[in-house]
Formats: C-alpha cells, structure tokens, sequence
C-alpha cells in the first residue's frame, strides 16, 4: 500500500472504533481528543515505513514519509532502516535469505506496534504535556503528509513541519493537564498495527508471526495468496479502497458528530 492509503486506514479504524464505542458502550470523547486520536492513528499508520531510507549525504530517495520533516526524518529512517537490518541478522534462522536492506522487517511486526504503543504511553505519563508535544508534533507531519500527500509535496516539508508544530502547540494548550494521555499510545500502536495489515494485502508480505520460527525461517513473508492480494501503487487500491475508507471516515466522523450537534439544537429551541 502507498502512503495515503495507510494514513486513510489509521484515521478511518480511529474513527469507525471511535463511534462503535460511543454507540454501544456510550464511551464519549471531546471534539479535539477525536481530532488527536485520529491524526495519531493515521500518523501511526505510516510509522513502521520510515524504514524506508534513502541517500542522506545526498538528500535522495527514502519513502514519502521518510521525507516529511526534510533530511531530518531521512536520517531517522537510515536509522531505524539499520537497526532493523542489525535485528534481522541476529534473530534470522537457517532459512531466512539474505538482505542488504531492512526495510519491512522488525517496523513489520507485532513486538513492534506494541513497543511504540507502550514507549508513547510510557513518555506521555511520566513527562507530560511536553512528551504530548513532540509526540503530535512529530505524528501530525506524519499525518499531514499522508494524507494530503500532493499540498504536502508542493508546499515543501519546511511548511509541513511549521504546521504540525503550530497544531502540535495549540492542542497541548487545550488538552486538560492533569492526565496521562494513554490514548495517544493506543492510537500510535492501533495505527502501526492498521499499516501491517494493509501490506499483508499487498502481494509483498510482511513478517507479522517474528519472533515465530516457522520451518527454520524467523521472518516468514505473511500475504494474501498472488490472486486475490493487491498490487501497491494499483488502481484497485488508489480507486476503490481509498475511496471506501474515505466513506467509512466520513460516515463514522457524521455518527460521532450528529449526537452532539441534536444537543445543541435542543439547548437552542
Ligand atoms: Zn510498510
């Protein structure tokens, strides 16, 4: 899948689970815990590619996401790119071939999307509101570039990342203070998780059973069989399930929505 496919999957699973909670367990949120949660999750679902590296010295290549706060996050992604190679090498089994690149390894599997859930959850307790600002900050450019890919392309990644700062400042500002922010971590490991996924859709596979050996293989290529799965980057993907989630956001965003809106017009009459 490409980049805002994934970001549209995080924001719709965000806000169709938003809504089911609402409707069946009366579980409400505010306007702007939505609003944070559903750019988290959509940031959350372009996270596992920031493995995706490029040529740092010469500010080239890396995947869209990778590129979103300039040469800063292309460095981030050699990192986590290397990292990833290096964790390969030491859990790979017999069978596993060799690589040059860990791009789809260890930002693929579960152990993962957990770790990243509990380091969110883990910094937004114990440092507060100033862990909640580098977190959205760093996730609503992730998100923005996502999911408005072709303003983010031409206004330039020095305008996105003064946008996500400038959010990032203004919801710290307007969140209550006395708390610590658990959902920001579910929604960046809930998102993560919703990027799996949409790759296990794609013919490439992802390696979501490690650290599962299977037949003296650690990382075992999970995907849908070649004749049902999706081509990346294919016009089913861009047309049909971009347009579906896009639908199901805005019908799940309408349900969360209309309750308090009746409300208003109540108090009104
Ligand atoms: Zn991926």
């Amino acid at each position: 899948m490409m980049g805002p496919s994934h970001a549209l999957s995080g924001a719709a699973v965000w806000l169709s689970g938003s809504w089911a909670l609402q409707q069946f367990y009366g579980y409400e949120q505010s306007p702007l815990a939505l609003a944070v949660g559903t750019a988290v999750c959509a940031g959350g679902a372009l996270l596992p590619d920031l493995d995706l590296s490029g040529k740092v010295t010469r500010n080239q290549g890396g995947a869209t996401v990778a590129r979103t706060f300039g040469v800063f996050s292309l460095f981030v992604a050699e990192v986590v790119e290397k990292v990833s190679l290096g964790v390969y090498y030491a859990t790979k089994l017999s069978r596993d071939p060799k690589r040059s690149n860990g791009h789809r390894t260890l930002t693929h599997t579960i152990p993962f999307t957990v770790l990243v859930g509990w380091g969110t959850t883990t910094l937004c307790a114990r440092y507060g509101k100033w862990a909640v600002i580098g977190i959205l900050f760093f996730m609503i450019g992730l998100a923005l570039r996502g999911l408005f890919d072709e303003w983010a392309e031409r206004a330039g990644w020095v305008i996105v990342t003064l946008v996500s700062a400038g959010a990032a400042f203004f919801t710290a500002a307007n969140l209550p203070g006395d708390r610590g922010y658990p959902m920001i971590g579910l929604a960046v490991g809930v998102g993560s998780f919703v990027h799996i996924l949409g790759d296990m859709i794609t013919r490439a596979g992802v390696p979501i059973l490690w650290p599962i050996p299977i037949k003296r293989r650690m990382w075992t290529p999970i995907s849908l069989p070649d004749r049902i799965a999706l081509r990346a980057g294919g016009r089913t993907e861009i047309v049909v399930v971009r347009t579906a989630l896009t639908i199901v956001s805005v019908l799940a965003a309408t349900g969360l929505a209309a309750p308090s809106v009746l409300d208003r017009f109540d108090l009104d009459i």
